[in-house]
């Protein structure tokens, strides 16, 4: 990556200079003892690169917004967005950085044969991709983790203790209690109202806040549908058992401590390291060729799953087949080469940092995510969630994965006509593929606007 691409900025960026390092954490400031009660983040951010500025609390998704900007103006892309414990904090921190140096320098870069709009009308047009295969992205995001995790404990702590919460039940007129502890014991012994364990359980004011203002627009907790009036809401809860949160509504996860548990990542692996074990994946023996003069037929290919490798990639795919009880053919039935593009970068990625490609849970090493596969029976993709239609699984897992040289082939065996047209794709700095150019729009899809 030599090119020095910048971007330009609207107005000279003349503002950016003053910002801090790493901006505030942003958790809301309170001059009293008592830590404060929500995650509430500074609402304006503004852009990494020019002098728009996003509101992150507005009610149209300022964030999404903030996101596909960077996408449709800057061609940027940030990878795990969502599990990133502070978004404004980050967007601070890669604004400062970007403000002297060039985007190249710590994104992954991609050319892709078409427009951040979908159209597929031009050539060559360069992408980035900030994820945390840069080091100081991962420091800066398990930092923000750690101090969100500090302050989440903290509260904790205070909401175990603190003697001044007097708040009247949502039941019973009477009853006021002195601690959030017992206001929830009391919910649960007295009303049979379940919220949590009391010391499974942060921000409690803002979880009953909810909990109240639910009931109040009769709407059952459990499955959240709606009422007609008070009591057919409380007929209904009774006798369905529907007197606890609605645990697949994830709005609740914040409200529980063990959401901001710090995942125990596999050990981060330096660029270096990584390019020196993709290419103890791609070849054994001939280290010393150049990237350039490769050609698809003399290279190896080498299992989504384990270390085993092919040079046909028919083969290899009947070793999938075989091994891993996945077809990669019927996986990836009916998608678009992009599609596909996705679907290999996301098993690679998954599997690179020990995460199940079906449930995405979360194992410490590579023989512990292959039991768990294979006990689960988890060697597929989930079809409900899409987590691998991203647009980060643009960009691939390893530099020279040469999976992704061979899709095409496989896309050839479809028998609806397909564009004729070729173009050449560069997917990172080495790796080619050509590809038709049918393509599904790396788009205005990715973002929920
Ligand atoms: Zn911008
Ligand atoms: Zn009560
Ligand atoms: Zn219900
Ligand atoms: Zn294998
Ligand atoms: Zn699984």
């Amino acid at each position: 990556m030599s090119s020095n691409v910048s971007f330009k900025t609207d107005d000279g960026g003349g503002e950016s200079s003053k910002t801090t390092i790493i901006g505030p954490l942003n958790f809301a400031k309170d001059t009293t003892p008592e830590p404060p009660t929500s995650l509430v983040n500074e609402r304006a951010v503004p852009c990494m690169f020019c002098s728009n500025v996003y509101d992150f609390h507005s009610s149209d998704n300022g964030s999404d917004q903030y996101l596909a900007h960077l996408y449709l103006i800057h061609r940027l892309v940030v990878a795990d967005v969502k599990e990133i414990a502070c978004l404004p904090s980050y967007c601070y921190y890669w604004k400062e950085k970007f403000t002297n140096e060039s985007v190249d320098k710590y994104c992954s870069a991609m050319l892709l044969n078409q427009l951040p709009d979908g159209s597929t009308s031009s050539k060559s047009e360069k992408y980035f991709l900030l994820s945390d295969i840069e080091p100081l992205d991962y420091e800066l995001r398990q930092r923000l983790r750690r101090e969100k995790l500090e302050l989440v404990l903290t509260r904790h702590q205070f909401e175990r203790t603190d003697r001044n919460f007097y708040r009247g039940c949502l039941y019973c007129r009477d009853y006021r209690s002195e601690t959030r502890p017992e206001y929830v014991s009391h919910l649960y012994t007295k009303h049979f109202l379940l919220l949590g364990k009391p010391e499974h359980l942060v921000f409690v004011d803002e979880l009953i806040d909810i909990v109240q203002e639910k009931l109040n627009q009769l709407l059952c907790l459990f499955c959240e549908k709606l009422f007609k009036d008070r009591p057919t809401l409380k007929e209904h809860m009774r006798k369905k058992g529907h007197k606890r949160i609605n645990p697949d509504n994830h709005y609740y996860d914040r409200f529980f401590l063990v959401n901001y548990r710090l995942k125990q990542k596999p050990e981060y692996v330096p660029i270096a390291k990584r390019k020196e074990e993709s290419r103890v994946f791609a070849s054994d023996s001939d280290t010393d060729s150049d990237w350039s003069d490769w050609n698809g037929e003399e290279q190896t290919t080498t299992c989504l799953f384990c270390s085993h490798a092919e040079t046909n990639i028919d083969r290899l795919k009947q070793h999938m087949v075989e091994e891993h009880k996945f077809s990669f053919a019927q996986t990836v039935h009916n998608m678009s080469f992009y599609q596909r593009v996705k679907v290999v970068n996301f098993i690679r990625r998954q599997m690179h940092i020990r995460k199940c490609i079906a449930c995405g849970e979360q194992y410490n090493d590579y023989e512990s995510l292959c039991k768990h596969l294979e006990e689960a029976n988890h060697f597929l993709l989930d079809k409900e969630s899409s987590a691998w239609d991203r647009p980060e699984y643009f960009f691939p897992t390893y530099e020279d994965d040469q999976f992704l040289c061979h899709l095409e082939e496989v896309e050839n065996e479809r028998d609806d006509d397909i564009s004729q047209e070729e173009g050449s794709v560069v997917i990172s700095e080495s790796v080619n593929a050509t590809i038709n150019l049918d393509a599904e729009s790396l788009s205005l899809e990715s973002f929920k606007l």
